[in-house]
């Protein structure tokens, strides 16, 4: 699968899956930008890593820890 203008780093690079013997992995094609874990599942959540930042979109992964303890 292949995310068109979806880079962090570089914001205009189209990042694309890979696999190889070290596993699977995504790397953006135009700076060579890996993805972090995270970065990964925001895309696969179809939300623009720009919005990341934004107030009152903190839905990351962090968030979903229990507060209880
Ligand atoms: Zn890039």
């Amino acid at each position: 699968m292949t995310w068109y203008k979806s880079c962090p780093r570089c914001r205009a690079g189209d990042v694309t899956e890979n696999r190889d013997s070290y596993g699977h992995y995504v790397l953006c094609v135009q700076c060579g930008y890996y993805l972090t874990d995270p970065e990964i599942a925001w895309l696969r959540h179809g939300l623009s890593l720009r919005d990341r930042t934004a107030p009152g979109r903190q839905i990351g992964i962090a968030a979903r820890v229990p507060a209880r303890r």
